[in-house]
Order: C-alpha cells, then structure tokens, then sequence
C-alpha cells in the first residue's frame, strides 16, 4: 500500500495557483490539445485547469473530458422542455444561502464558484452573484441551523464548497460541529476531481478531527478523470475517516457505454469511493444535448447489473421539480 504523504501539499498554494491558471480561452485549449474549435459566445465561459485537460487525449475532439467543458454551438439552440431553472431551486425565499428541499437536511450554497465549468451543469444559470455570503449571511444561517431541531444532516454544496480557503471551511466545519442535531457534514465536490491536490493537510485535518460523520460525494463521470493523483487524494480523505460516494450524470457520448459506466464503477472502489447515483440530465437551457433517454438510461443500469456487485451499480435517478425527493428510476 502506498504511503500516505501530505507534506508537499503546504497551504492553498498549490491547488489556487492551479486554479489561477486554469484554461479560459478556447484557442489555447485548441492548442494544448492539437484541436480545432469551433468560438461560440456563451454567459458560461469555458474553464478547466489543467491537472484535468492532462487528462485528456491530444488531438481528440471527442475525449470523453473535453466534451464534458468545451462550449459548443449547440448548447445556444433552444429546446422545449428545457429551462434556466430545471429544479425550480431559484424560486425558493428563506435563509440566504439555504435550500432547505429535503426532510432532515439542509444545503449551504457556501459558494458562487466552481474550478470547473461543466457544460451540462443544472446550476449553469444560478445567480451565484447574488448568493454570495457575508459574514452576517453565515452567522444567520447557523442560527437558523441552530434552531432547528429537524436538520440532522448539512449539505455544503455551490457551486463548489471547496473553492472556499481552508481557514473559511475550518471555521464552517468547527461551526457545524457545535450543533448538536446535526450528526454528518456532507461535501458535494467536484474540485479534487479536477484539481487532486485540493485534498491538502489541512482539508484532510477537518475530517480527521470532525464531530460529525463527514462525507464526501465526488462528481466522477468517466473512468479516465480517474488518474493516479486523484484516486491518492481520495484514498487519502477515506484514509482520514471519511465516507467517500460519487454521482455521475449520464452523458451522451461521454459516458452512455455500459462498459464505461462499468469501467468507472471499478476504479472508483479502487479508488476507496462507492457509486451512489447516476442521475439523468436536468432539462437546463444549453444542455440538450448531453441527453440520454430514461428507457436507455434503465438499459445501461440492466446491463451492468448483470457485471458487477450490487454495491458497484448505482441507482438511476432524476430530480423532479418541486418533488420531496429525487425519483429512483433503478436502484
Ligand atoms: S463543478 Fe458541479 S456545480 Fe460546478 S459547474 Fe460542474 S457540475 Fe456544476
């Protein structure tokens, strides 16, 4: 077993600056990768760092990753059926900060960014702008934590919680650890995924020394985003106590092979991490065409069902506007 050594992953650095030098301009993301591509003027600019474009084949303009953040000039078509707000999360009044959709749990949008910009994000149109928190907006909403009984389980969500610096997130964690009703912290990340040094000492410290049960639920949508870096730091952070599940989406012609989904619920237990959902596409304006039919969808989960373990086969799932819970479609 290799051993487990943080030391070169000293504060922030390393992951900001890789973030500070992500890709932003489609010409050198053509040039990186020996490609053509086509310019479209998008709201939703491109942005991947680069310990993720390495992780894409030079002169493949059908990688599997590429596809996943490249802007194209479909995404401006309009669709029927497709809208800014799929889930219906914007029109929700509140806390700042707080969406409270699910009994027992409650989801901090703890930040406005992501170090990545997925194309068939359902978050793609969120006024992220206006869900910035102040330090009065953080201490509101742990009151409001505080005071109600019913929330056992918070959800740091975004955008991206781990965008935020070390020292923000040790004091949201130390936060959440003084409420006694709650009992797990849940991350949903996307971050160490595309920068694997995310998971620095000081990340790994919060989980060791957490009150509360600590989860992390990665977005890992095809085995090859599983390289050697990421699958350390997610041993690293299940080495640390964590409980470490993935949700995918299902993507047409990124990830609509039973033998890919299977191939990525192998590396993901290699990789100390169970799959937990594969979602269907929200219906998000720009996203259309990343669908893949639900009668598919329950084809390829069948299909895989027959390969693997049942703890390997995640459950198909899509989010119903409005609904209490996600709709399992197989699981
Ligand atoms: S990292 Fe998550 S929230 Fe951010 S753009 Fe990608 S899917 Fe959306």
């Amino acid at each position: 077993m290799r051993i487990i050594n943080l030391s070169d992953r000293s504060l922030e650095t390393g992951w900001q600056s890789q973030l500070q030098n992500a890709i932003r301009d489609p010409k050198d993301l053509a040039e990186t990768l020996c490609i053509d591509v086509e310019a479209i003027d998008s709201e939703f600019p491109l942005l991947v760092p680069e310990p993720f474009l390495n992780r894409m084949e030079v002169g493949n303009p059908r990688d599997p990753l590429l596809l996943q953040v490249l802007p194209v000039a479909a995404e401006l078509l309009d669709r029927v059926g497709y809208s800014k707000d799929p889930v219906s999360e914007q029109s929700k009044d509140g806390i700042r900060g707080l969406i409270q959709k699910y009994r027992g749990r409650a989801l901090i949008v703890a930040t406005g960014t992501c170090a990545v910009n997925c194309r068939y994000c359902f978050r793609r149109h969120y006024p992220y702008h206006l869900a910035r928190l102040s330090q009065e907006d953080w201490r509101a909403l742990f009151r409001h934590l505080k005071q109600d009984s019913s929330i056992s389980e918070v959800i740091l969500s975004g955008g991206d919680p781990l965008m935020l610096n070390d020292r923000t997130l040790a004091s949201v964690f130390e936060s959440l650890n003084q409420i006694p009703q709650i009992k797990t912290i849940r991350v949903h990340t996307r971050l160490p995924v595309v920068i694997p040094s995310r998971v620095t000492k000081e990340l790994l410290s919060m989980v060791e020394t957490s009150q509360k049960k600590v989860v992390f639920v990665t977005h890992i949508n095809h085995p090859n985003e599983l390289d050697e870096a990421l699958t350390f730091s997610l041993q690293t952070l299940r080495t640390g106590g964590a409980t470490l599940l993935n949700q995918s989406v299902l993507l047409r012609e990124v990830n609509d092979q039973a033998d890919t989904l299977a191939e990525l619920s192998r590396k993901l237990f290699a990789a100390s991490v169970l799959p937990y959902y594969l979602h269907l596409l929200d219906p998000v304006q720009g996203a259309g065409h990343f669908n893949v039919e639900e009668l598919r969808g329950k084809a390829l989960i069948n299909k895989i069902s027959s390969e693997l373990p049942g703890y390997l086969v995640p459950k198909l799932a899509r989010e119903v506007a409005g609904a209490p819970a996600k709709k399992v479609l197989i699981g």
